[in-house]
């Protein structure tokens, strides 16, 4: 009878079951973290998906909300790799949103700065 009162606390805490002993596991929870921290940096126009490849890599892809639904003009990057990346793709994205959508704003525009002169720097390495 007073037990019907009791709230519904039937699912256990979740992340309790995420060992780090288990590296799948630890790969999965560490995924889907990163893909909503680059969710929201990427700001509202940002499609972010993060898939794992067969090297237990993470693969980065971002696509562009408003230039897919104006399916003749399709935007999406995509980087392999750990922060590095992470880094890459989010470059290439704020870049298209620099050029291509001017008015958006994302938090990822703070970078702009670090992200030309990363730019910067990888064309100085290709010796162009
Ligand atoms: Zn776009």
């Amino acid at each position: 009878m007073g037990h019907d009162s009791l709230p519904a606390r039937t699912l256990p805490a979740a992340g309790r079951r995420l060992q780090d002993d288990d590296k799948g596991y630890d790969m999965v929870a560490s995924r889907s973290a990163r893909e909503r921290k680059a969710a929201v940096e990427g700001g509202p126009l940002a499609r972010v998906k993060i898939d794992v490849d067969e090297a237990k890599q993470f693969v980065y892809k971002i696509s562009c909300a408003e230039c897919t639904a104006k399916a003749h003009r399709k935007w999406s990057t995509y980087r392999t790799g750990g922060d590095n990346g992470y880094l890459l793709a989010m470059d290439r994205w704020i870049f298209h949103l620099v050029e291509k959508h001017p008015g958006a704003e994302a938090p990822c525009l703070a970078y702009l700065g670090a992200a030309q002169q990363r730019l910067h720097e990888r064309r100085e390495q290709q010796g162009s």
